[in-house]
């Protein structure tokens, strides 16, 4: 008998994500959320029949760019900083993504939400493909100037690799219309003079004064809320009477709060870094964002109850929005979760593990790449405004996003009863058949 054939590992059927994870070489480790979303994707990929071909391609980024630039402290000294740009796909349109800056920005992350950038802005149909970007870095310990630096620093470092019509980079955690006002202006005294005024849409999020959109600001909360009022029905909650908590209270959570309270939906918990606080009888969410401004966090608002994170997941709602970081929700919180649905404000706030708990309890999830689309919805009409020297009125941004929304709620229905499967694998699968009918189309060259 030859030893070799009896012990040689068998490989994995074509069809299976294993199988695409051993062509690329890539050693799947279950605690990587590059290999969690790829998987997931890859799962959804079989579904719609994606060739094989094609699951490779959007098995791995375009693009991954690593760089290391030197910053002036303000005490004299020069630090080191380490910056990401990753550009996954550009098969629908130029690259598209926020920018992070946190302590624990790093590639595999940044790969994995740039991914997630593909699959949205194919999910809500804007011709945009997937990027994302971070530097490394604690924006809470930077001083306003040393922040200015950080972010000039970095555009002048990838700014070879950006453009107007080819990378677009945006807000994320730790960012805000104010970095975004520095990078475009950076970005601009590098292009040549005779060219610089068109240059600004190089990023979106920037302030309505430089070219901003109105309506960015709060996009990202309501295009959630377009997604709720289009699937809550179904799930038997009605939005204006719901209870509902939420994982954070930024920018996402913040918006996503006073939007459904506006509505009459009643908000009885908030987590954030600071703690965990409750109040049966509602919150109010424009004197929580005063608290938040003021301090930082929710921690220490006196109009609700302190509580410890797990009494929080055991709180009895409607609905729960996590809208903080990635990779919340483990099988333990999953496990604590007393809501009828959880809809994903933050990218990635789910564990596959978390996942399978929830699954299992009866929670509907609704899934991040449709939840939070409205962000990168609302950038699109930002660039678009800039390309045609237009202003959009409010009441035009809510409008276009809701019909954006709803649309892409809508597909998530569709594919989930054609494929059978689940709001998550669904939201993929919507996805991914336009790319593959671009990739069918265009053929790989040569
Ligand atoms: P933000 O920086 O404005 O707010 C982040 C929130 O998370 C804060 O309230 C903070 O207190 C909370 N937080 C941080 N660490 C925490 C912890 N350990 N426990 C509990 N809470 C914690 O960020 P944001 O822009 O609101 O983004 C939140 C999420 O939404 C991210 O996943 C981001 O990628 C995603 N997202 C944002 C947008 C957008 O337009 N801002 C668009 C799409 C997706």
């Amino acid at each position: 008998m030859n030893d070799s054939t009896t012990t040689a590992p068998h490989p994995s059927p074509p069809h299976l994500p294993s199988a695409v994870f051993e062509e690329l070489e890539i050693v799947r480790d279950p605690a990587n959320l590059f290999h969690q979303t790829i998987e997931q994707i890859l799962i959804a990929a079989e579904l719609i029949g994606m060739r094989h071909h094609q699951k490779i391609i959007i098995a791995q980024p375009k693009n991954e760019i690593m760089v290391h630039f030197p910053v002036l402290m303000d005490d004299g000294h020069h630090a080191l900083f380490k910056g990401y740009r990753v550009q996954h796909n550009n098969a629908l349109g130029p690259y598209k993504g926020g920018i992070r800056f946190h302590p624990h920005v790093s590639l595999d992350d940044v790969k994995s939400l740039a991914v997630l950038m593909t699959m949205k802005c194919s999910l809500v149909k804007v011709p945009f493909g997937g990027g994302k970007g971070g530097v490394k870095c604690n924006p809470r310990e930077l001083s306003s100037e040393e922040l200015k630096r950080v972010t000039r620093r970095f555009c002048t470092a990838i700014s070879n690799q950006i453009g107007p019509d080819y990378d677009i980079p945006a807000p994320d955690v730790g960012t805000n219309a104010q970095i975004m006002a520095w990078f475009a202006d950076t970005y601009q005294l590098m292009s040549p003079e005779h060219s610089r005024q068109d240059t600004h849409r190089v990023v979106t999020g920037k302030p309505v004064e430089m070219g901003g959109s109105v309506g960015r600001d709060k996009a990202t909360g309501q295009g959630l809320v377009d997604v709720l009022q289009e699937m809550l029905p179904e799930l038997g909650i009605d939005i204006h009477k719901c209870k509902f908590t939420l994982i954070g209270f930024g920018n996402v959570g913040g918006w996503t709060g006073r939007l459904l309270t506006e509505l009459g939906a009643t908000l009885v918990g908030v987590l954030d870094h600071t703690g965990a606080i409750h109040n049966d009888r509602g919150i109010d969410a424009e004197a929580l964002t005063e608290h938040v401004a003021q301090t930082g966090g929710v921690g220490g608002y006196d109009e609700a109850e302190s509580i410890s994170t797990d009494d929080f997941y055991g709180l009895h709602v409607d609905l729960l929005v996590p809208a903080a970081l990635e990779q919340m929700i483990t099988p333990k919180e999953a496990g604590l979760i007393n809501a009828k649905v959880v809809a994903e404000g933050a990218n990635a706030p789910t564990t596959p593990e978390g996942d399978a708990v929830l699954m299992q309890r009866g929670v509907e999830i609704l899934p991040a790449i449709l939840c939070n689309a409205g962000g990168v919805t609302v950038s699109y009409f930002e660039w678009v405004q800039n390309k045609s020297s237009t202003t959009w009125s409010a009441e035009k941004v809510d409008e276009e996003l809701n019909r954006h929304m709803v649309l892409a709620a809508r597909r998530v229905k569709v594919a989930r009863v054609k494929y059978e499967c689940d709001s998550r694998t669904a939201s993929y699968c919507a996805a991914l058949e336009q790319i593959k009918k671009v990739y069918e189309l265009r053929g790989v060259f040569p």
